[in-house]
């Protein structure tokens, strides 16, 4: 199934609760702007090669448009631009002032040398500069995609605009970053799992944890819950995983993943995993952290989870969604799951437009009381309708965007 066909089923199952008029969904569906740019760079061999840039702006209702740029051999228009819109049903549900984009470059980053992907980067940048900026929409990191890589985005648009850090966000805390933006994603898929454990009324200390994806968001988020005593008895990569029933040494396997290139294959505290035996593992809580739809029809039906957190984008497809609900395993939706990268965003662009340097103590703890909220709204909406948090929390967004529109009228 196509990306932008399995967020139309989510988006539609919350727009029927809402009682939205086709009309209505029309307009909240179709993004303002798509745009595809050619990138032309020479290699480090001097060779010509031409890539295809791509940002979907999706919807700016309620604040200038956000979301992050991916560099993935997988990426195209049709994924960004459902990308773009879950960006906006996420920054709704946490209720800060943005709308949705995202954007996207089809390559494989380990096979470009540190300079290409600069250059890339910069090309993109010179493409288009005049349709991104701090009002606009503003870029962030995504899957393949780094603080570095940021760095240069702002030091591009610069050269176009002059001093303009609040284009871009995830900036490194040395060049207009903030601390704490680089653990948001992981921090907030930790913190609301553990809400979400108590509401379930399931024991937080010795959860057993599965984590797939070992990238920025399951590193952090494995060593967050590990920090909170739960167990985590497995985690894996690309390159495959690892497990231990008793909880891996959180700590020690992040030492061995730098020492390592990022790999975590060959981790002697653990025995060697698949990441389809990983996602089977009969465990508390299972994060798909990495790519979207891992979880189809084709494998629903052997996970053994009782909880699925959602800490990458889009890794259950509606098929998979459907045999979870009538299996009764738990799932925190994307949308709010993954939507403290987002948040600690926000509060970087707060900062660079103040001209102000926030603390990390202050930063933690706005996101956890902006996670915390929204949490408690989408899991009464979820009881008091009688809905999944997932249709609760597009319900949530979805709504707020729509009063919205309304609100600033479209005349
Ligand atoms: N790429 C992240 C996401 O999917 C963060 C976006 C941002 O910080 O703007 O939520």
């Amino acid at each position: 199934m196509r990306s932008s066909e399995a967020s139309k089923i989510y988006f539609d199952r919350a727009a029927d609760e809402l009682d939205l008029s086709d009309n209505m969904r029309l307009l909240l569906l179709t993004a303002k702007r798509e745009v595809q740019v050619q990138i032309a760079v020479e290699t480090d061999h001097g060779e010509i090669a031409t890539l295809i840039g791509y940002r979907v702006q999706h919807n700016n209702a309620r604040g200038p448009m956000k979301g992050g740029l991916r560099y993935h051999p997988h990426v195209d228009l049709d994924e960004v631009r459902a990308l773009a819109a879950l960006m906006t049903w996420k920054t709704a549900v946490v209720n800060i002032p943005y709308g949705g984009a995202k954007g996207g470059i089809s390559l494989d980053p380990s096979k470009l040398s540190t300079r290409e992907l600069e250059r890339v980067t910069r090309r993109f940048v010179d493409a288009i500069h005049d349709l991104f900026g701090p009002d606009v929409d503003i870029p962030a990191p995504d899957m393949g995609t780094s603080a570095e890589v940021m760095a240069w985005i702002m030091n591009q648009y610069g050269k176009y605009h002059g001093f303009s850090p609040a284009c871009v966000t995830g900036k490194p805390v040395e060049y207009h970053g903030i601390p704490g933006r680089n653990e948001a994603t992981g921090r907030g898929v930790g913190s609301l799992t553990i809400k979400l454990l108590t509401r379930l009324e399931r024991s937080v200390p010795r959860a057993t944890i599965a984590v797939q994806g070992f990238g920025n968001v399951g590193s952090h988020t494995a060593q967050f819950l590990h920090d909170a005593q739960c167990r985590i008895v497995a985690v894996s990569d690309a390159f495959g995983g690892v497990h231990k029933e008793t909880g891996l040494d959180i700590p020690e396997l992040l030492r061995y993943s730098s020492e390592h290139g990022g790999r975590i294959d060959g981790f002697s505290g653990g025995d060697p995993i698949t990441n389809a035996e990983l996602l089977s593992l009969k465990v508390d809580v299972l994060v798909p952290a990495a790519l979207g739809g891992v979880l189809g029809k084709g494998n629903a039906a052997s996970v053994n989870a009782a909880v699925i957190v959602e800490g990458a984008n889009a890794p259950i497809e509606p098929e998979a969604d459907a045999v979870f609900l009538e299996r009764g395993i738990i799932v925190l939706p994307d949308i709010l799951a993954n939507a403290g990268g987002v948040t600690v965003s926000w509060f970087e662009w707060v900062q660079n437009r103040q001209h102000y340097q926030w603390d990390i103590h202050r930063v933690r703890e706005e996101l956890d009381r902006i996670l915390g909220e929204a949490f408690e709204q989408v899991w009464h909406l979820s009881t008091s309708r009688k809905v999944t948090l997932r249709t609760a929390a597009y319900m949530l967004g979805i709504g707020r965007v729509g009063r919205a529109t309304v609100l600033g009228g479209i005349e």
